[in-house]
């Protein structure tokens, strides 16, 4: 019989060692409920980073897959295949984009944008070859690319790394006058994350977006979001840009496009940015292929047809109250949108994880040594959030 050990320590010397992962094997996934290989059940309250938001093996994405993967799964984009079309029909619908460019993981969907982003530049704006600009923020997460990584203000996810990607002026998120003092002529885009999820679930003040919403108007300068994380109803809307009223010109998706089943991700815009693509400027063996296609047609439909954004609204208003009532010097700040809540605290966090997966069978991690983050698929019910409430109020008490 072999034991979680077994296959820790196979993982372990076999493959590279780029993760900390809880030392918990799963080996099923059903709805928000995770069980190890002992059969011990866990709540999930991570959803994969929010690419499980309509719970793991969704039978109806489930279906979707299976039966696509029967007919056809790969064309590459050297020939059509005839589920793109409804794919991107459904998407650009849904989301009131123009276009889609489809790619597969979420840092294929950033680095595409900022290719858009610079070829809009050179071609719309006239900015002077090699010389655009793309403002970003501190604590940011878009990836793990090497371009990516140039721009990110993480010592670990950078150094050793380098030579690094030019062409990003970083500056500190959620004050709006920064951006002012480095908005120039050469400025591309504007590039951040409606709420930083990895930074540890950080809400800019109100206003923010809609102030660099029209600072981007003023100055000719694309509104990049990237809603990798955020979006598909995380927040309790289906894109965190709506909670300001604002659209952005282009945004990134990924993750819960999915469904957790496959990696599918994408950038919308409209035709004045997506259109700067010529056949040959830029493309992906597997991007737009049936199977991703159909999972994701499949992916979109739960999230509407079982109102994950406004069931995320309303059971994380519930949750986040509850949790801001639990008293302990230890906790920094409470703070949330919808089912994306981080607990700060004054120290470690993963001893808390540890013991919320072992004594209370709720699964969370740790983001940034002291936050936890807690987003567990949209799915889950009141008496769900009741149990896991419980459980972390007993482990902080
Ligand atoms: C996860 C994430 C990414 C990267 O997605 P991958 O699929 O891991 O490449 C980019 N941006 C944000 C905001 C994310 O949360």
């Amino acid at each position: 019989m072999k034991n979680q050990n077994y296959f820790i320590s196979l993982e372990k010397e076999y493959g590279a060692n780029n993760y900390k992962p809880l030392d918990v094997v799963i080996e099923k996934g059903e709805g928000v409920w995770l069980y190890d290989i002992d059969g011990k059940k866990y709540l999930d309250c991570l959803s994969s980073y929010s690419a499980v938001n309509q719970g793991h093996c969704h039978p109806k994405i489930l279906n979707a897959a299976i039966n696509q993967a029967k007919k056809l799964t790969l064309t590459s984009r050297a020939f059509r295949n005839n589920v793109l079309p409804s794919y991107y029909e459904k998407i650009c619908k849904l989301t009131g984009f123009d276009k889609i460019l489809p790619m597969n993981t979420g840092a294929e969907a950033v680095e595409t944008a900022i290719k858009a982003a610079r070829k809009w530049a050179y071609t719309n704006k006239k900015i002077e070859e090699n010389k655009a600009e793309i403002i970003v923020c501190s604590e940011n997460f878009h990836g793990r690319t090497t371009t990516i990584i140039s721009f990110t203000t993480d010592e670990s996810s950078k150094k050793d790394f380098g030579p690094y990607t030019k062409g990003f002026v970083t500056v500190k998120y959620g004050d709006i006058y920064e951006i002012r003092k480095v908005i120039n002529e050469n400025t591309a885009a504007i590039m951040i994350e409606p709420i930083q999820g990895e930074a540890g679930i950080k809400i800019p003040p109100k206003g923010y977006l809609s102030e660099i919403r029209k600072l981007c108007d003023e100055n000719n300068v694309l509104f990049i979001l990237d809603e990798i994380q955020t979006g598909f109803g995380r927040t309790g809307k289906m894109f965190a840009y709506e909670h300001e009223g604002i659209k952005p010109d282009v945004v990134t998706v990924g993750k819960a496009l999915s469904g957790g089943f496959y990696p599918v991700s994408g950038v919308l815009a409209n035709k004045n940015v997506l259109d700067v693509f010529n056949p040959g400027e830029h493309g992906s063996t597997f991007g737009g292929n049936p199977l991703g296609c159909a999972i994701a047609i499949a992916a979109l439909d739960v999230i509407v047809e079982e109102k994950l954004p406004e069931k995320s609204a309303a059971l994380g208003d519930y949750f986040l109250k509850k949790l801001k009532t639990i008293k302990n010097p230890m906790i920094k700040e409470i703070r949330g949108k919808g089912l994306f809540i981080g607990i700060e605290l004054t120290q470690k966090a993963r001893p808390y994880c540890e013991r919320l997966q072992k004594e209370f069978g709720i699964l969370v991690k740790e983001t940034h040594e002291n936050i936890i983050r807690i987003a567990p698929p949209l799915i889950i019910t009141k008496e769900e959030i009741d149990f896991a409430f419980d459980a972390i109020s007993k482990v902080f008490s």
